[in-house]
């Protein structure tokens, strides 16, 4: 899975310039921008969950 975009990836890939953390799309990118990238992906994450738990008290409280 690449660090920075969370994608999955075959690794080595055919042809592929991917290394073992960072897929085909993203080798391009200068690496101090990945390292942001990747920061924000694990925000992403970490804000899906919140919602996603906030979704999961609203049903609660609709079926109660
Ligand atoms: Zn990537």
């Amino acid at each position: 899975m690449c660090r920075t975009c969370g994608t999955s990836y075959e690794y080595p890939g055919h042809n592929s310039l991917a290394t073992r953390t960072v897929c085909e799309r993203c080798i391009e990118i200068p690496e101090e921008t990945r390292r942001v990238l990747g920061i924000l992906r694990r925000r992403v994450e970490q804000l899906t969950k919140q919602v996603a738990s906030l979704q999961g008290d609203t049903d609660e409280r609709q079926s109660a």
